[in-house]
């Protein structure tokens, strides 16, 4: 089955002059819904400064005139996925900029092909989202960098603190599992010795985003220490987070870092350990701790369980 792809690229300084008199011409059947749509869409996005209730907002008040499955948005910079609605076969995406930053892709989704017309209408009311979702980015970007490591983009120790402390409660009330991994960097002085601290600082990044790309939206990544890594996984049993544990070991193992035409390569040991009933949080890190020195003991590029 192939799955008709359309990516383009919207600068919204270009795509702002559309608002000023360069408006594409509609049919008459809904010129009036257009504008009425146009002016509750200036109205409705200015009512709140988080990205996701924009998007969703902005969703909901498009199907008024554009039927649509699905909106799917990402934002590398702030780290911000979201999906709402039912994945669908036909698809229209976004790449939007404002002044040379980048303000995330959206794409819109349905089972059913988009007109051109229809296109045409979706990308002008894109010029909607320019400053409420601007505005919800630099937002989110100063709430995140409280809360984040500069170098890797990971949380940092008060956002983990503070997430697993919620987690925790979660877990309790809703009597759900909850797993946490630490994954360490094995010999990883070895690769600053050998290569220089600006390369340890490269891979530490490359295995950040090589851990973020294969969980869930719903898991975190903190900086733990400084080569180590707390992985929280909401919601999941021993035996899930062992599965999720090993794919990021082997994730690490395909991970190949070119420096001065050479390759470094690295292996990783993480320690498991999945919440107790009635456990502190101290004690389920301190366990997974315990798990990962039995990793190191046994020769590293491991997973151990926490007993
Ligand atoms: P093991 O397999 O037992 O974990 O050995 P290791 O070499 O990975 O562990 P060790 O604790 O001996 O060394 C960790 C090194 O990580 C030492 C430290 O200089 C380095 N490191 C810590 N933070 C940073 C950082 O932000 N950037 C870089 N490049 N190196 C860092
Ligand atoms: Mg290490
Ligand atoms: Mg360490």
């Amino acid at each position: 089955m192939s799955f008709p792809t359309r990516t383009n690229a919207i600068d919204f300084d270009s795509a702002r002059l559309q608002r000023h008199g360069f408006v594409p011409t509609y049919s008459s059947a809904q010129p009036l819904d257009y504008e009425q749509l146009q002016r509750q869409l200036g109205l409705q996005l200015q009512t709140s400064l988080e990205a996701d209730k924009i998007l969703s907002i902005f969703f909901n008040q498009v199907q008024q005139l554009i039927p649509l499955d699905a909106l799917r948005y990402k934002h590398l910079g702030t780290d911000l996925r979201l999906e709402l609605g039912e994945r669908a076969r036909h698809n229209a995406s976004y790449c939007m900029t404002h002044e040379g930053e980048q303000m995330g892709e959206v794409s819109f989704q349905r089972e059913r092909r988009f007109g051109e017309q229809e296109l045409t209408q979706l990308e002008s009311l894109l010029t909607h989202l320019l400053y409420p979702l601007r505005n919800a980015l630099l937002y989110r970007n100063a709430s995140l960098s409280a809360l984040r490591d500069p170098l890797t983009g990971a949380g940092n120790r008060i956002a983990m603190e503070q997430s697993l402390t919620r987690e925790v409660e979660i877990a309790r009330r809703q009597q759900q599992p909850l797993s946490v991994l630490m994954l360490d960097i094995d010999h990883f002085k070895v690769i600053n010795d050998t290569h220089g601290h600006a390369t340890g600082d490269a891979v530490l990044r490359a295995v950040t985003d090589a851990v973020k790309d294969r969980l869930r939206n719903i898991d975190q990544v903190f900086r733990f220490g400084g080569e180590e890594f707390l992985i929280v996984l909401t919601n999941t049993g021993r035996e899930s987070a062992a599965l999720v544990g090993e794919r990021l070991r082997n994730a690490a193992l395909k991970l190949s870092y070119p420096v001065n035409d050479q390759t470094v390569e690295l292996t990783v040991s993480l320690g498991c350990s999945t919440l107790l009933p009635g456990e502190s949080c101290d004690s389920m890190l301190r366990r997974a701790d315990t798990a990962l020195y039995a990793a190191k003991r046994q020769g590293r590029n491991r997973l151990e369980m926490a007993g």
